[in-house]
């Protein structure tokens, strides 16, 4: 099984060959739409007309985030941000700023003791029933915010025999009834490896629901083929897909047009977010956020307090905050229009909801 596990493995992807690229509604398919996306903050300034600030990545500790960390965006979500506007809530989940060097008490490498959660080499099980499977490194962009950036992909399976383990105890263990695809983003792997991977969980008896974290239907719209919808179609779980949008302004038509074909296959649509600083701290987005989810068919999920991982502390917002926007949501919206404002503690038998 061909597990893609970094950018660089992903641009050496056939682009040509593929059948399962699907249409190329702007002239891309969505590999290359990967492989085009942009890989440098000059090249991001210059594209959205942005002064050139070399200060923001000035520092040494900053400039080996980048290394280890370096900005991705792929064109189509760089469509949506306003040219000339340095406070763009899409560009600012997206933008490496100097504050990425705060050092912050409490904001550590692995605040979620992930370590501590994995039952095999790219399994997580912190809750009853659910086992989350690490499935790839890669993501369809890096956000600056990300709780998993320090996460040691290295350890994840590459081959397809350390997913046969995988599934194996996954087979052994009745306990559970659903398997999370998570990352990284598993819409990443291609289309063949993806359907290889649906179709073991498939065959499962005891597991009763597939889900599928990812932000690839906003970042690369092109990413929901025909192929993809066809695998999840006719998998013998209910499909369950988490997107994961922070602003209205992310759900351009042609996400709105991949997300209906999703929901048409069969897909239950839900969404997360993230609750940050400079993005979405007020109550007004957060409500034309979930006005916008509804359009697109898609019901909001969690809004997450954000983690305490090193290097996102300016996009910090307090639970307080969150708690009184919630509140404020609650009085103008469906309650199924409302998110649960959560965080994870390392420990706890569930996310912790604050309201
Ligand atoms: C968040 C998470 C889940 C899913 O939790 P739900 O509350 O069911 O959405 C499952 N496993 C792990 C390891 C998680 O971090
Ligand atoms: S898509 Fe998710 S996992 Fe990937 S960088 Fe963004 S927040 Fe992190």
């Amino acid at each position: 099984m061909e597990i893609l596990t970094s950018i660089t493995d992903f641009v050496s992807v056939d682009l040509d060959s593929s059948k399962e690229s699907g249409p190329a509604t702007d002239g891309l398919t969505w590999q290359q739409h990967m492989k085009v996306a942009v890989r440098s903050v000059q090249e991001l300034r210059n594209r959205l007309d942005l002064a050139s600030n070399l200060e923001d990545i000035g520092s040494t500790t900053a400039i080996k985030a980048l290394e280890s960390f370096p900005v991705f965006v792929p064109l189509p979500y760089l469509s949506r941000i306003e040219k000339g506007n340095a406070a763009d809530p899409l560009l600012c989940q997206v933008l490496p700023t100097i504050d990425e060097d705060t050092i912050r008490p409490g904001y550590l490498r692995d605040p979620l003791q992930e370590s501590a959660a994995t039952r095999s080499p790219g399994m997580l099980q912190k809750y009853q029933g659910r086992v989350l499977l690490v499935t790839t490194g890669a993501c369809a962009v890096n956000c600056r915010y990300c709780f998993r950036r320090h996460f040691p992909y290295e350890e994840t399976p590459k081959s397809s025999t350390q997913w046969q383990d995988a599934i194996q105890q996954i087979s052994f263990d009745e306990s559970l009834e659903e398997v999370i695809l998570s990352g990284g983003d598993p819409l990443t792997l291609v289309d063949e490896t993806l359907g290889q991977l649906v179709a073991q969980i498939g065959a499962i008896p005891t597991i009763k629901r597939l889900r599928i974290h990812t932000r690839l239907p906003i970042m690369i719209p092109q990413r929901v083929t025909e192929r993809l919808l066809e695998i999840l179609s006719h998998s013998k779980k209910q499909v369950i897909m988490v997107i994961h949008a922070n602003h209205a302004n992310e759900l351009d038509l042609p996400v709105e047009i991949g997300l209906a074909k999703l929901a048409n296959a069969g897909v239950l649509l839900l969404n997360q977010s993230v609750l940050l600083q400079g993005v979405n701290n007020d109550a007004e987005v957060l409500f034309r956020l979930s006005q916008r989810l509804l359009e697109c068919r898609v019901l909001p999920y969690y809004l997450h307090k954000n983690d305490p991982v090193v290097g996102t502390a300016q996009f910090e917002v307090s639970i307080e905050r969150g708690v009184e926007l919630i509140r404020i949501m609650r009085e103008k919206l469906p309650g199924y229009a409302v998110p649960r404002f959560v965080q994870e503690l390392a420990g706890e038998p569930n996310k912790t909801v604050f309201a």
